[in-house]
């Protein structure tokens, strides 16, 4: 491991000036998790089906454990509905009549397709992104010909019925969505209508992601539009661009030169890592044991760095690959036992913490009677508003420690004193632009 203070990229100035000197006294670094704890656990679901608000949040709820859920917009009663947009219908359809699909019209047909009203269309639309996505593009320009195809003979219905709006299944309402976030969770983006956004031309691939976007802020608050999962975990790299300049946190990738992210798909071990995070993602798939389940929750307490994300879709039947609602609660009571090391949060909350200790820059000055912490962040602090968790080495002689962070109307806090083999230290949480605060001897 490298030196862990030229990593934090923290400033310290020592100015010492009585009998207080000691080489680790007034030292303060932003540890590394919320609350100085081992690992970072985030609970994430997709697709927004209703089991997982019936059955899942309640659990979460008795353990206080907030959850992020991505949901799609276009399901929702009083959103913008997905549509196409672009040329009409049969203009396309015709065209394809005397040209077959290329790379000049592919993403115009592959976009065109899912919204002409059929789930066998939709099914040519997912079919192609998945086959795009795979390298196999022959295949995929096929595949959309066979649709067409279809269209054209009228074998594949045309109509203007959104299916995808209107659930019959999946009923939450925005009233019920800002409830949940008053109870702690993350709803955040999984577009409007679950394209394979890969294979969307550049004006309908913007349209699910800044109009889910736009209905989440109207409806929510700015505060969810922080984090997105671009459906079928995609990373093509034109959508992660344009998903970027849109949102400030994507759970599909994390480009942050300090963190590995491992995804579903990655065979690798997090403990062979050596980068300062690892974002440990991990579908707990129908067919995943309660033993392996639990195991990562394992993994991560034997480190200091992981961050695992978990996936989940179905719960109760409902949705793809479905856990059912013994399962989590089993599982989930499992990461209650082990919370003195987890920190169980949201995928907006951890992403916020790690940027904002890596952004922070602190400096301390000893004097006689109190250390003068300063903290200051270039980060909007408006949205990077997770409280940081900082660690101050004191006198061996002090017995307890007051807080003061100088606010009209903020009482001071007594805080404990801990012992490590580095010396005496107190915990505390700031926000990244606190500025000074003083920690004093309470006597
Ligand atoms: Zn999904």
């Amino acid at each position: 491991m490298k030196n862990s203070i030229t990593i934090l990229g923290i400033l310290f100035i020592f100015i010492s000036c009585s009998n207080l000197k000691n080489d680790t006294v007034g030292n303060t670094i932003i540890t590394k998790w919320q609350d100085d704890k081992k690992s970072a656990i985030s609970l994430t679901y997709d697709d927004g089906t209703i089991n997982q608000f019936t059955v899942a949040r309640p659990i979460m709820n008795r353990l206080s454990f907030p959850g992020t859920f991505y949901i799609n917009t276009g399901k929702v009663n009083g959103s913008v509905r997905g549509k196409f947009i672009g040329r009409p219908f049969q203009e396309i359809i015709e065209e394809t009549a005397s040209s077959k699909t290329n790379q000049d019209n592919f993403f115009e047909r592959a976009s065109a397709i899912g919204f002409t009203g059929s789930d066998e269309a939709i099914g040519y639309h997912t079919r192609a992104g998945s086959l795009f996505e795979s390298g196999k593009v022959s295949e995929a320009y096929d595949l959309i010909d066979d649709g067409y195809e279809k269209l054209r003979s009228g074998e594949l219905p045309i109509s203007d019925e959104i299916i995808f709006h209107n659930s019959k299944i999946d009923t939450t309402t925005w009233e019920d969505f800002k409830a949940y976030t008053a109870e702690g969770h993350e709803i955040a983006s999984h577009t409007i209508t679950h394209p394979r956004l890969a294979v969307l031309d550049e004006v309908n691939l913007q349209y699910e992601l800044e109009q889910s976007k736009a209905d989440i802020r109207k409806f929510l608050g700015e505060k969810y539009t922080f984090s997105v999962e671009c459906p079928y975990g995609t990373e093509d790299e034109r959508v992660m661009e344009y998903a970027y300049k849109i949102y400030p946190a994507l759970r599909n990738r994390m480009p942050e030169p300090y963190l590995d992210e491992l995804n579903r798909s990655s065979n690798r071990q997090p403990g062979t890592s050596e980068k300062e995070y690892v974002q440990w993602q991990r579908g707990p798939l129908t067919d995943i044991s309660m033993e392996v389940m639990k195991s990562w929750v394992d993994t991560c307490y034997a480190h200091d760095n992981i961050w695992l994300v978990l996936v989940f879709h179905g719960v109760n039947g409902i949705g793809w690959e479905p856990r059912t609602g013994e399962e989590l609660e089993e599982y989930f009571n499992y990461m209650k036992e082990k919370e003195a090391y987890l920190w169980v949060a949201t995928f907006a909350d951890v992403t916020k913490y790690i940027r904002e200790r890596k952004s922070a820059v602190i400096s301390s000055i000893v004097r006689d009677d109190k250390i003068v912490v300063n903290i200051s962040s270039d980060l909007n602090s408006e949205v990077y508003d997770v409280p940081i968790t900082l660690k101050t080495f004191v006198p061996e002689t002090w017995k307890t420690a007051m807080l003061d962070k100088g606010s009209e109307g903020d009482n001071p806090l007594i805080l404990d004193i801990h012992k490590s083999p580095l010396g005496y230290f107190v915990l505390y949480s700031v926000l990244p632009n606190e500025g000074k605060i003083s920690l004093v001897e309470q006597r």
